[in-house]
C-alpha cells in the first residue's frame, strides 16, 4: 500500500507540473488571427504616436534623420555603439559605390557597476577606449566625424544632440535622465584629450536602417532583436502631425518607434511575464520588449521552472539556483533544443552547468525543452507581428494593394526590405525560423514574396558611422 500511495503522490505531482506547462502554453498561444489583431493594434498606436506627444503606448520619436546613406559616402569615420552590457568602437573607411574599404572594430565589456554608477564614469570609459583605439590605429585620425549609437529612447532636437528620456534593459544611471547624451560623450572626449565630436546621434534601429539603405534603396524599415527590441522606418512628413518644427524641407523622416513599450489586451501577460507583477514598480513598462528580447527570455523560462519545482519534485531536491533572478540566460535557453539527441544530453548538461541541477530525468528534460520552445515561439511571433505592423503603417502589407483588383489598377506591389540586427535573430536559428514563418503566415504568400528580411551584421555601429559621414558632408557642403 505504501508503494501504491507513493506512486499516486508522484503521479499527482507530475500532473501538477504538466498542468503548469499546459497553462503557460495556452496563455502564450499566438494563432494567426491573434497576430493579425496585434498588427492592427500596434499600427493604430503608431498612428496615434505621430499625432501628438504622449498620445500612444509607443513613443514614435522623430530622429532628425531626413536622408539616408546612398552609397556615395567617402572617407574615414568613427562610431561608438552603446546599448548592451558591452560597447563597440569602430573605424570605417568608405569608398563611393557602397564600398566599405576597411573596417576595424573593438568590443569592450561594461563592468556591471558602471551601468548603475555615474554618467561621467560611463562616458569616460567609452572615451578612453576610443582614444586607445585611435592611438593603436596610428593616432592621426583626430578631427574625424563620429557617429554615436545610443540604444535608448532619446528626444532629439538635432541630428547631433538629444536628451535621454529613460533607461531600459540593464542600465539605470538616474542622474543621466534628461541629459544630452551626445554632449556627455563630447565632454568625456575633451576630458580625455580627443579632438573628435559627435556628428550623428542615432538609435541602433536607425543605424541599422541606415546600413540597410546604404546597400539597398528598397530598405524601408529596420528591426532590432537582441538584448532589447525596437524598430525604425521611413515615414512621410505629411503623416506626422506632432513636432512639425523638427521636420525639414525633405518629404520624409526616420521615426524611431520604440515598440518595446507597446502593450495591448491582444498580448495577454502570463503569470510568468516579468512585467506581470503588480508589485513591481512600473510593472507594465516595456511589456512588449520583455516578452521578445534577449535580456528577458531566459528569465521567463526560469520563472516557469521555479513554479514547476514548487508544484513537484521534478528537478530533485537541489533547486536553490532556481530562485536566483536572471541566472538562466537567453543563450542557455537557446542551447536547449529538441534535436540534441534522443536522451537530450545537451539539455541535461545546460541544466547542470547553468542551474546546478544534476541528473534531471528525461521526462523533465522534455518538459524543459517544451517550456523553452513556448517562450521562444511566442517571442518570435510577436516580433513578426511588430514587423508587419510597421509594413502596414507604410502601406506595404498588401491590405491596400494586395488584391487582384487593385493590382490591375496600381501594378505589382513594391519590394520592401526590412534590415534586421540582433543576436536573437542572427544567432538563434529556431527563433529566426519561427519569425520568418509568422511573417509569411500573417502577410500571405503573395505579399510575403515582396518582403525581404535582411540581416545587417554590426548594422547599428556601421550605420552610425555612415550617418556621421552623410551629415558631416551635408554640413560641409552647406557651410
Ligand atoms: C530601447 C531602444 C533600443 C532597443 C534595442 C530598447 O530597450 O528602448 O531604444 O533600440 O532596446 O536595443
Amino acid at each position: 500500500t505504501a508503494l501504491v500511495t507513493r506512486r499516486a503522490v508522484a503521479r499527482s505531482r507530475w500532473s501538477r507540473a504538466v498542468a503548469v506547462v499546459r497553462g503557460f502554453e495556452e496563455d502564450c498561444a499566438t494563432p494567426t488571427e491573434r497576430l493579425q489583431r496585434i498588427v492592427n493594434s500596434l499600427s493604430v498606436e503608431m498612428f496615434a504616436g505621430l499625432a501628438s506627444e504622449g498620445a500612444s503606448k509607443v513613443r514614435m520619436l522623430l530622429t532628425c534623420v531626413d536622408a539616408l546613406p546612398d552609397g556615395s559616402e567617402e572617407g574615414i569615420y568613427y562610431s561608438v555603439d552603446l546599448g548592451g552590457t558591452s560597447f563597440r568602437v569602430m573605424r570605417l573607411e568608405l569608398g563611393s559605390g557602397s564600398m566599405v574599404i576597411n573596417k576595424k572594430v573593438e568590443h569592450r565589456p561594461i563592468p556591471e557597476d558602471l551601468t548603475k554608477g555615474t554618467s561621467e564614469d560611463l562616458f569616460n570609459l567609452i572615451a578612453l577606449a576610443l582614444k586607445n583605439f585611435i592611438e593603436r590605429e596610428g593616432g592621426d585620425d583626430e578631427g574625424r566625424a563620429l557617429g554615436f549609437t545610443f540604444s535608448f529612447p532619446v528626444r532629439q532636437v538635432s541630428i547631433s544632440s538629444g536628451s535621454l528620456i529613460r533607461w531600459t534593459k540593464e542600465f539605470s544611471i538616474e542622474e543621466a535622465v534628461g541629459k544630452d547624451v551626445a554632449q556627455c560623450l563630447n565632454e568625456a572626449l575633451v576630458r580625455n584629450g580627443l579632438n573628435l565630436q559627435v556628428t550623428a546621434l542615432v538609435n541602433n534601429a536607425v543605424g541599422t536602417l541606415a546600413m540597410g539603405h546604404y546597400y539597398d534603396e528598397d530598405t524601408v524599415a529596420a528591426v532590432i532583436i537582441g538584448a532589447g527590441t525596437n524598430a525604425s522606418y521611413i515615414e512621410r512628413n505629411a503623416a506626422i502631425a506632432k513636432c512639425r518644427g523638427l521636420l525639414t524641407d525633405s518629404d520624409q523622416t526616420v521615426v524611431n518607434v520604440e515598440w518595446g513599450s507597446f502593450r495591448s489586451p491582444q498580448v495577454p501577460l502570463t503569470p510568468f511575464d516579468i512585467c506581470s507583477s503588480e508589485a513591481e514598480r512600473n510593472h507594465y513598462d516595456q511589456a512588449f520588449e520583455k516578452m521578445i528580447s534577449g535580456v528577458y527570455l531566459g528569465e521567463i523560462a526560469r520563472l516557469v521552472f521555479q513554479r514547476m519545482a514548487q508544484e513537484s519534485d521534478l528537478f530533485g531536491s537541489s533547486v536553490n539556483c532556481l530562485s536566483t533572478p536572471f541566472i538562466f540566460s537567453t543563450p542557455s535557453l537557446a542551447a536547449i533544443r529538441e534535436d540534441d539527441s534522443p536522451d537530450l544530453r545537451v539539455v541535461g548538461r545546460v541544466l547542470e552547468e547553468h542551474l546546478k541541477i544534476q541528473d534531471v530525468p528525461l521526462k523533465t528534460r522534455r518538459l524543459v525543452v517544451r517550456i523553452c520552445d513556448i517562450v521562444t515561439r511566442r517571442a518570435a511571433r510577436l516580433a513578426a507581428a511588430g514587423i508587419v505592423a510597421v509594413l502596414q503603417k507604410i502601406g506595404r502589407d498588401g491590405t491596400l494593394c494586395g488584391t487582384t483588383f487593385v493590382r490591375k489598377i496600381r501594378g505589382e506591389p513594391k519590394r520592401s526590405v526590412v534590415a534586421i540586427e540582433g543576436g536573437l535573430y542572427q544567432g538563434y536559428s529556431i527563433f529566426r525560423e519561427y519569425l520568418n514563418e509568422a511573417v509569411d503566415e500573417i502577410l500571405g504568400d503573395d505579399i510575403a514574396s515582396t518582403v525581404s528580411l535582411r540581416v545587417m551584421e554590426e548594422g547599428s555601429g556601421i550605420g552610425a558611422a555612415l550617418l556621421a559621414a552623410s551629415y558631416s558632408s551635408t554640413r560641409q557642403n552647406s557651410a
